[in-house]
């Protein structure tokens, strides 16, 4: 029998997960036995349709945009990790018939990082889902301090008053910079006068990472290499909590390096 994987997301046709993970599972020999593919699901289904996948064979799926709140309120249980950031990207269909929430974007972004973030200062820029989980993950890792800025101070408040992380008005030099705001996914260097950083004064910052990703680059990234930052590309951040998601769904390590390829990922974090 056919075993299904997947990702819930509304709109979900530009998702790179089923290339990425049905790379992976080629790579593993688990292909033509396990399957991932796009759930295209509204959010006034989405807990109908969740409670029906295990029927239809799946062991487990992703979820994005707009459904990951949802998806933790939903499961029977919840890593801890998942429940402090309000949020999952990942359910496990158990054989006993539970619906296990995880959040693999916080631990994917430090694995995404160059170097582990314990004693370093980081500078996050947003206060949505990507926001939390970084600040979240940031903050476990030992960072010696995570500061959130945020265009709407009130949700940087709020945010750091829920994860134990300081809110911030104004940029502040980090060694670690992560825009997650929405800026720049249509590229434009005029979409950084949204951000506080100053797209020539980067070099506040050792390292950059953009989680959002688009061919040819973000102009945050694009600003930040021509400094000499290291940089982080949003889809590597994609890869990495991918990775941590199939390793659960299939017990087995991740053929990272294969899911980067299939991802079309230009590099590796640097
Ligand atoms: P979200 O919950 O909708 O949050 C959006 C954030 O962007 C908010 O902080 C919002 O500020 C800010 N924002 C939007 N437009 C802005 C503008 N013009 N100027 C300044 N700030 C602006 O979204 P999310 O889930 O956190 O995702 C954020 C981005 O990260 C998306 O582009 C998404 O594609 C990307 N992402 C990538 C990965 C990955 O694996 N690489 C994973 C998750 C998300 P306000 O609060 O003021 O509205």
């Amino acid at each position: 029998m056919l075993t299904r994987l997947g990702v819930l997301g509304w709109p979900v046709a530009h998702s790179r997960s089923p290339a990425m993970h049905n790379g992976a599972l080629e790579a593993l020999g688990l292909a033509p036995d396990w399957r991932y593919q796009l759930l295209p699901v509204p959010p006034e289904l989405l807990a109908e349709t969740v409670r029906a996948l295990p029927a239809a064979g799946f062991r487990g799926a992703n979820v994005t945009i707009p459904h990951k709140e949802a998806a933790l309120a939903l499961a029977d249980g919840a890593t801890p990790r998942a429940r402090a950031i309000g949020a999952a990207n990942t359910l496990l269909f158990t054989p006993e018939g539970r619906i296990d929430a995880d959040n693999t974007d916080a631990p994917g972004l430090v694995a995404a990082l160059p170097e582990p973030p314990q004693g370093r200062t980081a500078l996050v820029l947003g206060a949505g889902g990507s926001a939390r989980a970084a600040a979240w993950a940031l903050r476990d890792a030992g960072a010696a301090d995570v500061a959130v800025w945020n265009r709407t101070p009130g949700r940087a408040r709020a945010l750091a008053a829920d994860l134990g992380v300081r809110a911030v008005e104004h940029a502040e030099p980090a060694d670690l910079l992560v825009n997650c705001t929405a800026v720049g996914l249509h590229g434009g260097d005029e979409a950084l006068k949204d951000l506080p950083v100053r797209a020539d004064a980067l070099t506040e910052y050792a390292c950059v990472v953009d989680l959002v990703y688009r061919d040819g680059g973000t102009p945050l990234l694009a600003a930040a290499a021509r400094q000499g930052c290291a940089v982080v590309d949003g889809l590597e951040v994609l890869v990495r909590q991918g990775a941590l998601s199939l390793e659960a769904f299939v017990g087995r390590p991740a053929p990272v390096a294969v899911m980067r390829r299939a991802a079309g990922a230009q590099r590796s974090p640097t």
